[in-house]
């Protein structure tokens, strides 16, 4: 049985944080491949569900870049690695991104593979307090990666949930590396270097493209 890696971001842009913890994930689980998979509309980013209320500070509200751009740069920094793929599933699909979408998806492009959701402590938290964990197991392995700067301990997670489904979800601890595409994105609008951050054909695309230099007023692309 195929053992495929998903790896969820919003990707904007992709950096070496999330390619570390792929790799890292990888190895550790002999994973045969893992796929990149590029939000759709992280409605999460935009305000909440539907994508349509309003901004707080809290849910970081911003315009994401155009899916296409986010899409093509997870193409580059992947390419060199003949196990990393990117899948065009939630991009691809209208409305809002919910994993339990890209995760059927993905279950039925590959029917006899065992699907490893790969995510940073981050993201595990809110991933698990707002959806359906039981039926998001049914479908996955979850692998929790450390992130610098959140918590990724099993007690802390299980206030989410009523019981720990210890072989379907387990706590690695992979090299930290303090990056975030919220601060590459500050340093490019600033014009700071984002060199070593990200692969370089991300560093080139994204002066190519000109991208995060001003403010969007909207977000074309993920409506
Ligand atoms: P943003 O600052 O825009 O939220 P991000 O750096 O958090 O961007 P995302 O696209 O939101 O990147 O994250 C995709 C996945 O990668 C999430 O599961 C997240 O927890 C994980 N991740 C991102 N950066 C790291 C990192 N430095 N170490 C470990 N995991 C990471
Ligand atoms: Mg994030």
């Amino acid at each position: 049985m195929r053992r495929i890696g998903v790896m969820g971001g919003t990707f904007d842009p992709i950096h070496n944080g999330h390619l570390v913890a792929a790799s890292e994930v990888a190895h550790r689980f002999r994973l045969d491949e893992v796929v990149f998979v590029p939000t759709g509309r992280p409605w999460q980013k935009l305000g909440g569900p539907g994508g349509d209320s309003a901004p707080t500070a809290e849910s970081g509200s911003r315009p994401v870049s155009p899916a296409e751009d986010r899409y093509l740069m997870t193409v580059i920094a992947t390419a060199s690695n003949p196990r990393f793929s990117v899948s065009r599933v939630d991009i691809d699909r209208a409305g809002d991104t919910y994993t339990v979408d890209t995760l059927r998806d993905l279950k039925s492009l590959h029917p006899n593979a065992e699907l490893y959701f790969i995510t940073g402590a981050d993201a595990l938290e809110s991933i698990l307090s707002w959806q359906n964990w039981e039926e998001l197991f049914e479908l996955a392995n979850f692998i929790g990666v450390s992130r610098p700067g959140y918590v990724l301990d099993a007690k802390h997670l299980a206030k989410h949930l009523t019981t720990l489904p210890e072989d379907t979800l387990q706590l690695l601890e992979i090299p930290a590396l303090a990056i975030s595409s919220t601060e590459c994105r500050s340093r490019a609008a600033s014009g700071r270097p984002v060199w070593y951050l990200v692969p370089d054909g991300v560093v080139q695309y994204i002066a190519k493209r000109r991208l995060y230099r001003t403010p969007r007023a909207s977000s074309p692309g993920v409506s």
